[in-house]
């Protein structure tokens, strides 16, 4: 297929791998590597990336160990570097060539192929085409833009993952001195779940456990989520957890193959050898079902203890660091088995065998993704994980905690620094304090209130630093329509996305450095920073030539759009362009844990920032652990219709597919596809392979389709059903968030299947 064609569904079905990585993931991941570019400049990527010298995987955000291999990347991360290092070109020619209307008719695949954008571009009112515009301009149009409108809460500032500490502190610096706390950002999408349920719990909306807390673990539940393609690293945590004696088990709607079998391609034994296997128990479990289980494994712990007084919970702890213990246990004591059998579609001797192993270990971690933060109980199931752990104590001790494991190398990092419609007040104090202004108190708009205040027009201008909005957002007729409805869409942009095609009345695409590309600023060579997953801040230097001379970093666009917007009052916008160590010395000022800043993050590896519940002490109301009381819930779904989540191929990084294939489940070339268990099949009467349209089913009466799928028999839990986003994100209703966090519910989405008239099986 070459870069000019799009794709075509042409599928074939293989049986799904036993095991990820080893020998082919390296092939496939030098394969995209050489498709994208030079050698030379991939053994340049892939001599750098996750270095301490070098720049940080864009991937996700899994930490990197101390004792880092000179190769510490994965499949997905070679080919994400060589994807931001590709030399394909978008250049002002190719937009002269090809208006908006065909590109929005392209897909996600064939707009990210055409290679890195060059110079700003914009799109004028009417116009057909985009065109060029000197940064001059299109700051100037922006500042222009913003200037005008009637309250500064009429424009919305986006952040995805990719953005550094310091862009993004730059940015929410300046949405707030302009007037506004509507910082929408990815994490509303993702990991909202887990930081309304930590915060409230624990006081720290952040995990709490470190790599060595992974591999010293006795036993580690990897719940909601699929590391073999999505943090593919954490394999290599989880080999060393089975290596030192613990256990792992997998609680998952879909066999995984990364949990089955790690053969890790930085050993001989991985490479030669049968590899690692993982997961000492696969708990095949509903969508939805995790609240059900945790109330029961929590059950089962209260009575084991009243078995064996004394033996079970960890009482010195719960006396002295927990908040509520009674009225959970007398809530606990509710929990019927028939209830938790139907939510979980497990059997009862699969949830006692489970209990077992929580019992025979004496430190237990938690490690959770999507699976459970898109459920609409997703934060009452995270608080019933804390429970589960705070009952024997599993929190603030070697190899115990919570680990929430984010998707986006610097989304945790983008909150620290005050990425979020809602920032306590204690930071924007000491923010106002900092920069002698007085930041706004009213609460801004995340993603899904962004896409409702665009769409009723009470939001006109959408600022996007990163990402690819339009496709990671719910409901994506809505969304499109929304961005449609502003006067002015920006996207600050590495590659060409389906943002860039869903225009405003006036589209901008700003161009700017990837983690790869060199920055060289008035002062010289700049670095940024970010934090992973474990709180770990470390440095990223870009080590190759940018892709044009007219990129700007993601700092200056910031800097030079707040000064055109601002004026330099009060706030040295020219000087944190020419450099960035002087936003750290704010930053340092401003956010706790950054003290000395520019010299810790210098020393090899950074620092960590103190998670404060490894101490002892818990930063909520009552200064205790919080045991929560949670009403059971589970996803109901009438006769006749499945519960489908959506979810990445293997050749996929968040919105942007790499290739049709997601070769560990035995997909190839192609990406409609929903899978689901052969039994569920067989009662509904469609035959594997058969073309669908799937179909949501929501109150609001509107009829959500996604057409024209292939059905693949796939060993899924029974009632579920799985495709891939963002294709099935139209089937999800922009009120259909998840209570408390307002994520929206992509992984549990009740929905029928339509087999469609005349198709060929
Ligand atoms: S595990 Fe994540 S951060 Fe590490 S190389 Fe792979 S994609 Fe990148």
């Amino acid at each position: 297929m070459g870069s000019n064609d799009d794709p075509h569904d042409e599928l074939s079905v293989s049986p799904p791998k036993t095991y990820a990585a080893g020998v082919p993931a390296v092939a496939h991941a030098i394969r995209y590597s050489l498709s994208q570019t030079s050698p030379r400049r991939t053994a340049l990527t892939l001599l750098n990336i996750n270095q301490t010298k070098g720049f940080d995987c864009p991937g996700c955000a899994w930490p990197e160990p101390k004792d880092r291999h000179k190769n510490e990347y994965c499949e997905n991360g070679a080919k994400h570097i060589n994807d931001e290092a590709t030399t394909k070109r978008v250049t002002r020619e190719f937009f002269a060539t090809h208006p908006v209307a065909e590109l929005d008719g392209k897909s996600d695949w064939w707009l990210n192929q055409q290679g890195r954008l060059t110079e700003p571009m914009v799109k004028r009112p009417g116009g057909t085409h985009y065109e060029p515009i000197s940064w001059d301009d299109a700051l100037g149009l922006v500042a222009d833009e913003l200037t005008v409108l009637d309250s500064p809460d009429e424009a919305m500032f986006y952040t995805s993952g990719r953005v550094s500490n310091e862009a993004a502190f730059l940015l929410q610096l300046f949405a707030r001195a302009y007037g506004t706390n509507n910082l929408p950002d990815c994490s509303n999408m993702c990991h909202e779940s887990s930081g309304s349920a930590l915060g409230e719990t624990l006081g720290v909306g952040k995990g709490s456990v470190s790599l060595d807390d992974i591999h010293g673990s006795d036993l580690v539940l990897v719940v909601g989520q699929n590391p073999g393609t999505n943090h593919p690293r954490m394999l290599s945590a989880l080999e060393e957890t089975k290596r030192n004696g613990g256990q792992v088990v997998a609680v998952n709607t879909l066999p995984e193959a990364g949990l089955i079998r790690f053969k890790n391609p930085q050993h001989a034994r991985g490479v030669i050898g049968r590899g690692t296997d993982i997961a000492d128990q696969f708990v095949k479990i509903r969508p939805g079902g995790d609240l059900a289980l945790f109330q029961m494994l929590n059950l089962l712990l209260l009575e084991a203890e009243d078995a064996a007084p004394g033996t079970v919970l960890d009482h010195d702890f719960i006396r002295r660091d927990t908040a509520g213990f009674e009225a959970l246990a007398e809530h606990a004591r509710k929990t019927s088995w028939d209830d938790v059998l139907t939510a979980t579609g497990l059997t009862r001797e699969e949830i006692e065998q489970l209990h077992e192993r929580v019992l025979a270990s004496r430190s237990v971690i938690v490690c959770w993704a999507m699976g459970l933060t898109q459920q609409k109980h997703g934060v009452p199931t995270i608080r019933e994980v804390v429970n589960f752990l705070l009952l024997r104590g599993n929190i603030g001790r070697p190899g115990a905690g919570v680990c929430p494991v984010r998707g986006h190398s610097n989304v945790q990092g983008d909150r620290t620094m005050g990425i979020w419609e809602r920032m306590p007040q204690a930071f924007l104090d000491a923010l106002g304090a900092e920069f002698g202004f007085t930041p706004p108190a009213k609460h801004g708009y995340d993603s899904v209130d962004g896409v409702r205040a665009m769409r009723d027009g009470r939001a006109s201008v959408f600022v996007g630093v990163a990402g690819n909005f339009v496709r990671a957002m719910s409901d994506s007729d809505v969304t499109e329509e929304a961005l449609r409805r502003c006067r002015l869409t920006v996207q600050v942009s590495t590659k060409l996305n389906r943002s860039h095609t869903v225009c405003g009345d006036t589209a901008l695409i700003l161009p700017t450095l990837g983690r790869s590309d060199r920055d060289v600023q008035a002062t010289g060579e700049q670095f940024v920073t970010v934090e992973d997953s474990m709180s770990e801040v470390h440095t990223s230097r870009g080590r190759l030539e940018p892709a044009s001379p007219h990129l700007l970093s993601e700092v200056a666009i910031i800097s030079r759009l707040a000064r055109r917007t601002l004026g330099d009052d009060g706030f040295p916008w020219e000087d944190f362009e020419r450099d960035y160590s002087l936003v750290r010395d704010r930053i340092s000022r401003v956010v706790p844990g950054f003290e000395d800043f520019n010299e810790r993050v210098s020393r090899p590896g950074g620092f960590r920032l103190p998670n404060p519940v490894n101490s002892g002490v818990y930063p909520t109301p009552s200064g205790k652990a919080v045991f929560t009381c949670n009403e059971f819930a589970m996803v109901r779904a009438p006769e006749g219709h499945l519960v489908l989540q959506s979810l990445r191929s293997h050749d996929q990084w968040n919105t942007i597919p790499y290739a049709m294939n997601d070769r560990y489940r035995g997909i190839h070339d192609a990406r409609r596809v929903v899978m689901v268990n052969p039994e569920d099949l067989a009662e509904l009467g469609i035959a594997d392979r058969e073309l669908v349209d799937i179909v949501s089913v929501w109150g609001d009466g509107v009829e959500r389709r996604a057409p024209a799928f292939r059905v693949v028999a796939f060993p899924a839990s029974r009632g579920s059903a799985a495709a891939y986003y963002p294709e099935t994100n139209v089937l999800v209703p922009l009120d259909s968030v998840a209570d408390i966090s307002n994520t929206p519910t992509s992984k549990g989405v009740v929905v029928r299947l339509e087999p469609v008239a005349g198709a060929a099986g």
